[in-house]
């Protein structure tokens, strides 16, 4: 049987997402350093790997191993003229774990450059790198594209823009990572939650929301509260996410490790449900047995 829409899904209640990647692969003997993403070509088994895992634990949709699949993210590796057979392949992998009952969103992370005035980066290239990635992830079958980790603004209105241009009807969700800054919450570029919800909101997104950064289980779940009532003030159509780390991170020996265990974060991830957010998954540190316990805790 052929699955609901994305949307008629999403709109039943509450709507698991996965957790870390990178982590995942690392266990699974990626070499650190390594692009993650050219083990979609490379090693596509591994990557389905990690995706069922996530759907065995309760995750209603598997975020494509595209993260830095832009070409002027895989610039750096020497490998930006496969950028689209590395999506393609990301989005197929994905589809193929999660067949027809589950689904797919195509991820889109930041370039890892700063865009003129600021850097060199021009925009027009910032652009066709986003747009060439968006069609690739779309050529593979995702059921959705996310945009996710952003620090800028600038950054994420032309990702916002160029993911449009060629998604049509599917679902786009936008996320920024914020870290505490005081009593308030900002990205590292210095953008605060009013300001980012505003603009991307005003873009015209289906769903809005936060990933990464850095704060306490705690912390999130007031991020979670503040972000639902800028949203709630922006429209009052657009959905609220969440993919919070597993708590803070320490560091060890220049690494930063998460600490926070299953049941502590879906404890949060509770809290975060019962300010308004249905959609919830988790970032850096956080494995299957997190998503697992979400699934116990709200998801069932
Ligand atoms: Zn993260």
């Amino acid at each position: 049987m052929a699955r609901k829409s994305l949307r008629e899904r999403i709109g039943q209640g509450v709507f698991l997402l996965d957790g870390a990647m990178g982590t995942q692969l690392f266990e699974r003997g990626a070499e650190v350093g390594a692009c993650n993403d050219y083990l979609n070509v490379k090693s596509p088994d591994v990557v389905c790997e990690v995706h069922r895992a996530y759907l065995d634990a309760g995750s209603d949709a598997v975020l494509t191993n595209t993260f830095g699949a832009n070409k002027v993210a895989l610039k750096r590796h020497g490998l930006a003229d496969q950028a689209q057979r590395i999506n393609q392949a990301g989005a197929r992998i994905a589809r193929r774990a999660a067949g027809e009952e589950k689904y797919v969103l195509g991820d889109i992370g930041p370039c890892g450059e700063f865009l003129e005035a600021l850097g060199t980066l021009k925009a027009q290239e910032l652009e066709d790198g986003f747009v060439e990635q968006a069609r690739a992830l779309l050529v593979g079958g995702v059921d959705g594209l996310i945009i996710e980790t952003m620090t800028a603004l600038d950054e994420i209105a032309v990702a916002i823009e160029a993911a449009k241009s060629v998604c049509g009807d599917l679902p786009l969700f936008a996320s920024m990572s914020f870290d505490r800054a005081g009593s308030d919450f900002k990205t590292m570029m210095g953008v605060d939650v009013e300001s980012a919800v505003s603009k991307i909101v005003s873009l015209g997104v289906y769903a809005v929301g936060f990933n990464c950064g850095t704060a306490t289980l705690e912390e999130y779940v007031a991020l979670a509260e503040r972000l639902v009532a800028a949203a709630t003030s922006a429209s009052n159509e657009v959905l609220v996410f969440a993919e919070p780390n597993a708590g803070k991170p320490e560091l060890v020996d220049g690494q930063a490790v998460y600490r926070v265990s299953p049941e502590d974060f879906a404890a949060a991830a509770r809290m975060i449900h019962l300010a308004g957010v249905n959609i919830m998954g988790g970032c850096c540190g956080t494995t299957p047995q997190h998503i697992r316990a979400i699934y116990e805790a709200v998801g069932k």
